[in-house]
């Protein structure tokens, strides 16, 4: 495995090797304005089973195809009005939009008819994308059920030498992944709530509920995910500082390791929502290392704080606590 250092604002020629490694149907980990991402040719269906046997993801569970230029995103899919309007708005960005596949083989998309696709606003990823001259099939470069990685250490402890290259970039900016909508049906839908809020969506198109149904069509709705290799115990309401301390006090006398994170309090995680989505991941995988349980503050599930307990739900057990 070959760690490359790159800068996330100008990288140059070192984002080559990376590039060839990909073009030889090898898995590179590389850094996203979201989380980071484990990348393999889109278009060599043994380089993508890959990716699936080395997460560990169940084949039902569909991953997304990554693009650097509008042609490359027609080229591979049917891009309809809605999604084109999307696109001019949000791309690139945290916004992935399912639409309907036209040439990417069936192990990336699971079989379903339709593939999710997004242009990520990081220029390593951009520019690896470009090099390798192809489209990137990219899942979180987590095992599957682990915290999303955001630093390139993470991406390390969950695989090592299982993969063929990182591209080490620093610390991801949003923290959390990317919006899935599908632009298939129409009002949209959004299947993965993330730092594009549906507050923003609806100031351009109709955003309804995604229907549970029982042919979940984004698989990522289905599995716990995300999870710390200990108890997350997530508290949402007023005076989380005294309620955790106090839990965590009970917990203490029976003989367990405690952490508390909260915005302000113990382990921080910030000051707004933001600093809080950036900070999510890291703190479970900071806090997992020394605790048997860990008390999290939650929040209302307003604007990116959607995002945030969509994670911590699948993570833990939440309670409101007024
Ligand atoms: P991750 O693997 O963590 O990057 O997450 C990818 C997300 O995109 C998962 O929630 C997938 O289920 C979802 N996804 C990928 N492709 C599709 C698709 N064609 N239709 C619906 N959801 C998809
Ligand atoms: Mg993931």
């Amino acid at each position: 495995m070959i760690i490359i250092k790159s800068d996330p604002e100008n990288p140059g020629d070192e984002i080559r090797a990376a590039a060839e490694i990909i073009k030889k149907g090898g898995l590179v980990a590389f850094p996203t304005e979201t989380v980071y991402g484990l990348g393999a040719d889109a278009l060599n269906e043994d380089a993508v089973g890959k990716i699936f046997k080395a997460k560990g993801r169940p084949a039902d569970n569909p991953l997304i195809v990554h693009v650097s230029s509008f042609e490359q995103f027609y080229e591979i899919a049917d891009v309809n009005e809605i999604a084109e309007m999307l696109m001019k708005k949000f791309f690139p960005g945290p916004l992935t939009l399912v639409v309907k596949n036209k040439k990417i083989p069936k192990i990336v998309t699971a079989g379903l008819d339709t593939v999710a696709v997004r242009m990520p606003n990081h220029r390593v990823a951009l520019k690896l994308i470009d090099m390798s001259e192809r489209p990137i099939a990219a899942p979180s470069a987590n095992k599957s059920g682990r915290p999303s990685p955001t630093k390139a250490e993470h991406v390390i402890e969950d695989f090592g030498e299982e993969i063929d290259c990182i591209i080490n970039a620093g610390e991801t900016k949003i923290g959390l992944e990317s919006t899935v909508i599908d632009t298939t049906v129409y009002p949209v839908e959004i299947l993965r709530p993330g730092a594009i809020t549906k507050e923003e969506l609806e100031k351009y198109v109709e955003v309804g509920e995604a229907k549970p149904s029982s042919i979940p069509r984004s698989p990522g709705m289905k599995y716990r995910h995300y999870a710390p290799r200990c108890e997350l115990i997530v508290l949402v309401g007023k005076n989380f500082e005294e309620k955790a301390f106090e839990l965590a006090k009970e917990f203490e006398k029976k003989g367990y390791r405690v952490g508390v994170a909260g915005m302000g309090v113990g382990y921080d995680l910030g000051k707004n929502l933001e600093e809080f989505a950036k900070n999510l991941f890291k703190a479970l995988r900071d806090l997992e290392k020394v605790n048997d349980i860990i008390i999290m503050q939650g929040v209302e599930e307003v604007g990116i704080g959607r995002a945030i307990m969509n994670r911590l739900k699948k993570a833990g057990k939440v309670y409101r606590i007024d």
